[in-house]
């Protein structure tokens, strides 16, 4: 199975008719049918490491002031206990929580309700630990590698770059540190580098302003980490949106 992450961007993007959802629903077509879905959102940080364990997750709305079109979407994928078992088990380093109350957050259904409308596939999400360093991410993630040869499509949801701060929702033109950022960020991962990666905050003021707080950027060291030798790497919606960048990645 390829690994992919998104840039998911407003919850808009979940209901508009433009180009990032026709870019997942095109996604959704092309690739292998998976047998289940594991999906690491921006949106659920803890303090230790939970995965979803409901067999029917609820949608969780976890946005304000968007129109009631966005709140009354229900994206109705059955849940998977058995794979929240299966990631517990791969990660024999942490202590993984099973959470039968937690719902999916729109960092997860906004991209697969385009992708999956049928809504047919299960969902399980696991949570960002969210006091821990990149590299443990990086490192917690490459455990996670034998679900792709079960058939589970590991997705991560965020932004490279997201600054909802500097945002100007009546200017949305590309600032030119969000556009430096993205693209050293796409070279590093098209060179592989992904050392330099995990210590972002190391990378200079361009980092500081298009990661302000890690939730958004932490999902694609999931996404890297389960590169193999032999996957090739391309891009999409490589768009940058003023302080937010839409660049997503597809591996394998
Ligand atoms: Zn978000």
């Amino acid at each position: 199975m390829p690994v992919i992450f998104l840039g998911h961007g407003s919850p808009m993007n979940a209901i508009e008719d433009n180009d990032f959802r026709r870019s997942w629903q095109a996604l959704g077509k092309r690739l292998p049918r998976p047998k289940a879905i594991l999906c690491i959102s921006a949106h659920w940080e803890t303090r230790g490491v939970y995965v979803t364990a409901s067999e029917h997750p609820e949608t969780i709305h976890d946005f304000y002031g968007f129109p009631k079109a966005l709140f009354d979407v229900h994206y109705r994928a059955p849940g998977s206990p058995a794979l929240a078992h299966r990631v517990a088990e791969l990660l024999t380093g942490v202590r993984v929580h099973q959470d039968a109350g937690r719902g999916l957050d729109h960092g997860v259904w906004s991209v697969l309700g385009p992708m999956y409308p049928e809504a047919d596939i299960p969902v399980v999400q696991l949570s960002l630990s969210i006091l821990q360093p990149g590299a443990w991410h990086y490192d917690l993630a490459k455990a996670l590698a034998p679900l792709r040869e079960e058939g589970v499509l590991i997705v991560g949801s965020g932004n490279i770059v997201h600054n909802l701060r500097l945002f100007r929702f009546n200017d949305p033109k590309p600032l030119d540190w969000a556009v430096r950022f993205d693209e050293d960020i796409a070279e590093r991962i098209s060179q592989r580098h992904h050392e330099g990666l995990l210590g972002y905050e190391t990378l200079g003021p361009d980092a500081l302003l298009s990661i302000p707080t890690p939730e958004h950027y932490l999902p694609l060291l999931y996404v890297l980490a389960l590169q193999n030798d032999d996957d090739a790497v391309s891009f999409f919606n490589e768009q940058v949106l003023g302080s937010i960048a839409m660049r997503s990645v597809v591996i394998g």
